[in-house]
């Protein structure tokens, strides 16, 4: 049966550096084109910490020597980033596509995601970025408005809110390419997030999660299935102890009682798991798959990976 996808990249998806990000660029289009092949409509969701972490180190260290360059709001090196993975996965994907004789069109779509400006997470900011700074550095940068935070005897380190995704801007242009087959790249890094004046959209300094941002766009364009890409075949309990065992279906509701005991880790596998959750809840059928990247076709064929599915 086709369906309708959102497939979720993780940082393996994207290597840490120039060179890397081409090659693993060209190992998961083949992952994603596998998919492709058989007949399902895909849209790709990326992460982006280390390339907007190199963004915004490179115009941080560039405007310390050269005055007449700003320093960069988060949310430009989050576009910048999007930009750019998008080019590399775009372009890997095309080749890859045309070799396979498909010709379906591949683009980015430079995605806006709205959240909400009373979000609690705006009064508690979690999420570090960025280098280490000395107490007098982390000073000047209170100074610009930036939230430091010293981190664990390492030194002073930027920190921002990490709020939940409500709406996506360009909904509507990333579901019209998935139902006409076309190829959709967006909501990389978890959006640019943006708050709304009601007129006018405003960008915010902020981080959403790419795995809840990737399962708000799957429930909004209707798909039929979320596809966490990671670096672990499935989702385990007790992991990393002696008992741990790994699971290939869980309930909606065995999954709220593991996530309540704490058997996932806050910032890798908890936001996977919590996005799984909230996407299969949206609707009766709909179902979230958390594999390998190299796993992904045999994990949509159900050889493999964690599944989490509303029944
Ligand atoms: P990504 O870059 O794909 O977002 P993360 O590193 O954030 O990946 O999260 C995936 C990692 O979560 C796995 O590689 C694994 O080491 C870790 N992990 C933590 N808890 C679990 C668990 N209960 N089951 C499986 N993996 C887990
Ligand atoms: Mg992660």
């Amino acid at each position: 049966m086709k369906k309708k996808i959102v497939i979720a990249l993780g940082g393996n998806a994207l290597g840490d550096n120039l060179k890397e990000q081409e090659d693993a660029a060209r190992v998961t289009s083949k992952a994603i084109v596998d998919l492709i092949e058989q007949g399902h409509q895909v849209v790709i969701v990326h992460g982006n910490g280390p390339q907007v972490g190199m963004i915004n180190l490179a115009f941080e260290t560039a405007s310390k020597h050269q005055p007449k360059l700003e320093f960069l709001p988060l949310y430009t090196c989050g576009a910048m980033s999007q930009a750019y993975i998008g080019f590399d996965l775009q372009k890997a994907l095309r080749d890859e596509l045309i070799s396979r004789k498909l010709s379906n069109p591949v683009a980015t779509v430079i995605t806006q995601v709205l959240v909400n400006e009373n979000d609690e997470a705006f009064h508690n900011p979690t999420k570090p970025i960025g280098s280490f700074y000395s107490e007098e550095e982390s000073r000047d940068m209170e100074k610009l408005g930036m939230i430091m935070m010293e981190d664990a005897g390492r030194g002073y380190r930027r920190v921002v809110p990490s709020p939940q995704p409500v709406d996506i801007i360009e909904k509507e242009i990333i579901k019209s390419m998935m139902n006409s087959a076309q190829v959709c790249i967006a909501v990389g890094g978890g959006g640019i997030p943006v708050v709304s004046d009601g007129n006018r959209l405003s960008a915010v300094n902020a981080v959403i999660d790419k795995d809840f941002a990737g399962a708000k766009l799957a429930e909004i364009i209707e798909a039929d299935m979320l596809i966490i890409l990671t670096a672990v075949e499935k989702v385990a309990i007790n992991f990393g102890k002696p008992d741990q065992k790994w699971l290939d279906n869980i309930s909606l509701a065995d999954a709220q009682s593991l996530i309540a005991e704490g058997h996932f880790a806050k910032g890798s596998m908890l936001p996977k798991v919590e996005a799984a959750v909230k996407f299969a809840s949206s609707k009766k059928g709909r179902k979230a798959l958390i594999t390998l990247l190299e796993k992904a076709k045999d994990g949509i064929e159900g050889k493999t990976g964690t599944v989490i599915e509303n029944l």
